[in-house]
């Protein structure tokens, strides 16, 4: 039956495949494809974990004191009898040669089908043993981990050689954690559907990062979807289609060619120079989060990168944090492969929606820091870990020997703060001086993602090189909203006229003090505001390097005289949006 799921759209264009569900819960499970050859070792796998739970739950069983109440031997039981029943292993085996899906990845998608017919049950007294089908499959999972060596215990990013299959895949789940979304990079996955999530969650983010179509915040999505179901994405009206008609599948797959030759006409401006109608040069930088983006960068067209997300290198690593010289290494791949042009690193942004443990949303939400995006975060972090921060600085140092290096601050907010970062670097310099360590001068520039920051630009100018505009967080703390919350998305709003006055200004401010200003959020990579950031006088974009090609369009045919002569209409208006349509005469805007 064809459903329609709605949720927001956060990453465009259309992708049609299969859906693979992954429980939040589970998530933390190996999930990789193994090659055609492997599914019989595979199956091996599977069946021995079974085997050796099988033999775990006897012994307990034997073992059991004679004074042991009936029901706990009669529980066992049931544990046995769902082990054994053909339709969790066997059935798990044929996700194996099928899909060629890894026993881990297979055992947890029989779980889901499982449980969903438990879900389903009539019988009060059956519906319950779901628990126990849950806890059964969870120890298996544990000896599978245990056979291992204990080191799957994370997603593994599916690379095309690895698949087997050849239908397209989609990646259904309650909640992906940025850093499990990180290693879906240049994955097999066609596109992402998350019940939780608002537009500039770190998921989405990454999800553009990767130009495949998303939809967050659909939020009955994972509970509605089953395991294998054909599913179209509207990445574009935020639409889950499950299950489509004939007619509705030709069509989304018309529509797919269409914005795939768009893509293909948009491309060619890669290596254009971005200079506007009326002979402004506007610089197009490139947001990465690891080094081997940098190459992606630079072939779509980047003259630099303005943000290098470094803590996507810190993310998911246990107490085992990247030390000094592994850091070093990173930021030196990234300069070294952007060959010449700049490269800013980011001091690491961790906490809120980006913990460095795997967390979902949800338990970031319900049992740890009541309100991350207010807590220990970016800069405040950073300042806490005065060693780990200083080994950071040190190896954006060392890398600046190689390149062109910029040092960028996140979340700066008071002064102290920034008193204390420039001792750091001092400190950090001075250790390298006398190590014998090559290094040159770098620039250091401040994100201006806080309002305070926006407001006390002046006395922030005095101590920084130059700023990006965070416009991301920008907008979450001006106006209060979660961005990472789908129940407040619809007030997570761009154009609201306070946030454009801040981000006016600053542009306006940095200017006259003659320091570097750019925007990273965002909004730099989405046309809808390319006309009107012109407008107040940017001439610095950072973003997603597959939104350069259409970013770099707009300013192809924009004219920033006449644009800064309507800025003032649109920015005094009720309604900035509808003033930018009529004054800026953006299409889109
Ligand atoms: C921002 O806040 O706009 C930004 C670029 O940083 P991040 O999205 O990583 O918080
Ligand atoms: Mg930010």
């Amino acid at each position: 039956m064809t459903v329609q799921i709605f949720g927001l759209a956060v990453a465009k264009g259309v992708a049609i495949g299969r859906a693979v569900l992954v429980a939040s819960g589970r998530v933390d499970v190996a999930h990789y494809f193994i090659v055609a050859d492997q599914a019989a070792e595979e199956v091996v796998r599977l069946t021995c974990a079974r085997d050796e739970v099988s033999a775990e739950l006897t012994t307990l069983q034997h073992d059991l004191p004679s004074d042991a109440p009936h029901e706990l031997s009669a529980l066992l039981d049931v544990h046995l009898m769902l082990l054994h029943d053909e339709h969790l292993v066997s059935a798990a085996a044929r996700w194996v040669h099928e899909r060629h899906y890894n026993a881990e990845w297979a055992l947890s998608a029989q779980l889901e089908v499982l449980a969903r017919q438990f879900d389903e049950m009539e019988d009060e007294y059956l519906r319950e043993r779901k628990t126990d089908l849950e806890q059964v499959t969870e120890r298996v999972l544990a000896a599978l981990k245990r056979q291992s060596g204990g080191d799957a215990a994370r997603i593994a990013a599916p690379k095309p050689q690895d698949f087997g299959g050849e239908e397209p895949l989609v990646l259904v789940a309650s909640d992906i954690a940025p850093a499990d979304m990180i290693q879906f990079k240049r994955s097999v996955f066609k596109g992402f559907v998350t019940d939780v999530g608002g537009p500039t969650s770190h998921t989405a983010i990454v999800a553009r990062s990767m130009d495949i179509p998303a939809v967050v915040g659909a939020r009955e999505a994972s509970r509605l979807i089953r395991q294998d179901d054909w599913i179209v994405i509207d990445g574009d009206a935020g639409v889950v289609i499950v299950d489509p008609p004939p007619i509705v599948l030709e069509e989304y797959r018309f529509r797919q060619r269409q914005l795939q030759l768009e893509r293909e006409k948009l491309d060619r401006l890669r290596h254009t120079p971005a200079i506007t109608l009326d002979g402004e040069s506007v610089e197009m930088l490139a947001n990465i989060e690891s080094p081997e983006d940098a190459a992606y960068a630079l072939d779509a067209g980047a003259v630099g990168v303005g943000l290098f997300r470094s803590e996507f290198l810190f993310m998911n690593r246990g107490n085992d944090l990247p030390g000094e010289d592994e850091q070093f290494e990173a930021y030196r791949a990234a300069v070294l492969a952007m060959k010449g042009l700049p490269v800013t690193i980011r001091t690491v942004d961790i906490g809120a929606d980006k913990p460095l443990e795997r967390l979902s949303l949800h338990e970031l939400r319900h049992e740890h820091s009541l309100n991350p995006a207010l807590g220990l975060r970016a800069i405040r972090w950073s300042l806490a870990e005065p060693s780990m921060f200083r080994a950071q600085l040190r190896a954006m140092l060392r890398a600046s020997a190689f390149g062109k290096v910029r040092i960028l601050v996140p979340m700066v907010a008071h002064l102290s703060e920034v008193r204390q970062t420039l001792e750091a670097l001092q400190r950090a310099k001075q250790q390298l001086r006398a190590s014998g360590c090559a290094f040159v001068d770098v620039e250091v520039g401040a994100m201006i993602e806080v309002p305070a920051a926006a407001l006390m630009l002046d006395s922030l100018l005095r101590h920084f090189d130059f700023v990006s505009i965070g416009t991301n967080d920008l907008i979450q703390y001006t106006l209060a909203i979660d961005r990472a919350d789908e129940h407040v998305a619809h007030l997570y709003d761009p154009w609201h006229p306070a946030v454009l006055l801040l981000i006016a200004n600053t542009i306006a401010k940095a200017r006259a003090a003659g320091r570097a200003v750019s925007v990273c959020g965002e909004m730099a990579g989405d046309t809808l505001f390319t006309r009107l950031l012109l407008a107040m006088g940017l001439r610095s974009f950072s973003m997603h390097p597959r939104q350069i090609a259409p970013v770099k369009q707009s300013v192809l045919r924009a004219d920033c005289a006449r644009l800064a002569k309507s800025l003032s209409a649109v920015l005094q208006s009720d309604e900035p949006q509808a003033a930018a349509r009529a004054a800026l005469g953006e299409a889109g805007a």
